[in-house]
């Protein structure tokens, strides 16, 4: 049997806007096994959050596919579209926005509950209690308002929202963007607590380098709407090929202060081009320090180049 949940196949997200057409996402193909995390990363505007949506079934692709456990998922009929909504749930990057501010936390929680009818009266109050002790707050938190909680705190109950109805999939969204260094870390540990005890999988969606590396079994690296490198986490901090995948680490701060004074950045120089209208070259050749002819004549796909090492660069063909 396959170990594949989730399978995006040269999915591409498209938008039309004034100038001509945004291409968000443009031609993705990724993999997320059972029981895995994936950390999406990039810039600001790189396409990761459409991408998050597209899995979500939020935004159609413009072609290209999305498989859950093998079958796609614009295909689904009523019920397997409900059944969808259940097995994925999203985490967001503010949890303030995304929770009810009038309604207290343990009807929040139950929303999922409620919509799929998994329990109710008296159970339904036992599984809210569960779900808040399981993410780390307290009982008498079922009866208070969001206002009333810190950041950190939101953000759990953000996570208990997404774990009450047993998904199997979680599409975290810079869940940890918004706090404190400190509660990131919480975060990250509740988070690989719960994959262990229900064998989750998460998509974790960021723009740090850093802290994903505590979570994630392998990290794709996303710039303007396509992958230019997949690897094995612990593996793209030690050996990366990409230029850009080269830049975003030589940026991470280093703990150490006798290593962090020798630490060379590399600053790229050069515009992000603009999503809209892209040509068919590498999107990254108005930045890369390492540019040739070719990469401007055409855009280099994303390959293997050592096991399970995968880059999008003509510099490796
Ligand atoms: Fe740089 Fe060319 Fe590789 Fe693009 S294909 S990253 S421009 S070397």
């Amino acid at each position: 049997m396959s170990n594949t949940l989730l399978e995006l196949k040269n999915a591409h997200t498209y938008f039309q806007v004034e100038k001509g057409l945004l291409k968000a996402v443009n031609g993705v193909s990724l993999t997320l096994r059972k029981g895995e995390t994936v950390g999406l990363v990039g810039e600001s505007g790189c396409g990761k959050s459409t991408l998050g949506k597209t899995l979500m079934r939020l935004y159609k692709p413009h072609s290209g596919q999305v498989l859950f456990k093998g079958k796609d998922i614009w295909t689904y009929k009523r019920k397997e579209k409900f059944q969808y909504r259940k097995e994925v749930q999203m985490i967001f990057q503010d949890p303030y926005a995304s929770l009810d501010p009038i309604g207290m936390v343990g009807d929040t929680i139950a929303e999922g509950i409620d919509i799929h009818g998994l329990y109710k009266g008296k159970a339904r109050t036992s599984r809210i209690l569960e779900l808040l002790k399981m993410v780390g707050l307290n009982e008498e938190h079922i009866n208070r308002f969001p206002y009333e909680f810190s950041g950190g705190q939101r953000q759990r109950i953000g996570i208990a929202r997404a774990l009450a109805v047993e998904p199997e999939l979680i599409i975290c969204d810079e869940p940890i963007s918004a706090l404190d260094v400190s509660i990131q870390a919480q975060i990250v540990n509740l988070l690989k607590k719960l994959q262990k005890e229900m064998g989750l999988s998460y998509l974790f969606i960021t723009h740090d380098l850093s802290m994903v590396r505590q979570i994630s079994d392998r990290i794709a690296v996303m710039y303007l709407g396509s992958l230019v490198e997949l690897a094995p986490s612990e593996e793209i901090y030690e050996k990366n090929y990409h230029p850009y995948t080269r830049a975003l680490l030589s940026a991470i701060p280093i703990a150490d202060p006798k290593v962090e004074n020798t630490r060379k950045r590399i600053l790229l120089s050069g515009d992000v081009p603009s999503p809209i209208n892209l040509k068919e070259e590498c999107s990254f050749c108005m930045r890369c320090p390492n540019v040739m002819e070719k990469c401007r004549k055409s855009r280099p796909e994303l390959k293997e180049v050592s096991p399970g090492h995968f880059t999008a660069c003509h510099l490796y063909e």
